[in-house]
C-alpha cells in the first residue's frame, strides 16, 4: 500500500456520497469530501466534575483507570449524550464515590489547545453518604486544602485555585 493509499484508507468513504474522504484542507481544515463538500467535524468531549465539600474538606478520588491511573483527582467524567451537565457531574460523585452531592455554582469551563476535552467544574456539597470507592476508584478520601495530595490533571490546580476563590478560603 502506497503512503497516498494509506492516508485516504485513514480517512475512509464519505457517509453522504460515498467518496474517498480527503485529509485536512479546504475552507475547515478538517477531513472531508471533494464530492458532496462533507466535513468531518472533530467535536469536542465534554467532561464534567465536582469539588464536593464537606466540613470544609474536599473530596478526591484515587483513579483506578487511565488516564492518569493511580493519580488523585475530583469525581469526573464525561457527559452522555442528552444529559445535564450538572447532573453528569453529581452522578460522578455517585459512582466514584458512593456520595450524593448538592450542585452549588460553577467553577469554571477548562480546556487545552490540542485536547478534544471540554471540562465542566462544579463547586458542590455533599449531603449524603460516606465516602467509599466505587468501580473507578483506588480509594477515596477527604482533605483539608493544607494537605491535598499530587493532583492528577494540568487544570485541577486552577479548579482548586478557583475554588479557594469561590469559598473565599
Ligand atoms: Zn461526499
Amino acid at each position: 500500500m502506497t503512503q497516498h493509499d494509506a492516508a485516504q484508507h485513514e480517512h475512509g468513504y464519505c457517509p453522504v456520497c460515498g467518496a474517498e474522504m480527503l485529509p485536512d484542507g479546504g475552507p475547515s481544515n478538517l477531513p472531508h469530501c471533494p464530492r458532496c463538500s462533507y466535513v468531518r467535524w472533530s467535536n469536542p468531549k465534554v467532561g464534567a466534575g465536582v469539588v464536593a465539600e464537606r466540613d470544609g474538606r474536599i473530596l478526591l478520588i484515587r483513579r483506578n483507570h487511565e488516564p492518569m491511573m493511580g493519580k488523585w483527582s475530583f469525581p469526573s467524567g464525561f457527559v452522555d449524550g442528552g444529559e445535564v451537565v450538572e447532573e453528569a457531574a453529581a452522578r460522578e460523585a455517585r459512582e466514584e464515590a458512593n456520595v450524593e452531592v448538592r450542585i452549588d455554582s460553577l467553577l469554571g469551563v477548562y480546556s487545552t489547545a490540542g485536547d478534544p476535552v471540554v471540562f465542566v467544574a462544579y463547586a458542590a456539597t455533599i449531603t449524603a453518604g460516606e465516602p467509599t470507592p466505587g468501580d473507578e476508584a483506588y480509594e477515596v478520601g477527604l482533605f483539608a486544602l493544607d494537605a491535598l495530595p499530587d493532583l492528577a490533571f494540568p487544570h485541577d490546580q486552577r479548579i482548586v485555585d478557583a475554588w479557594r476563590q469561590h469559598t473565599g478560603r
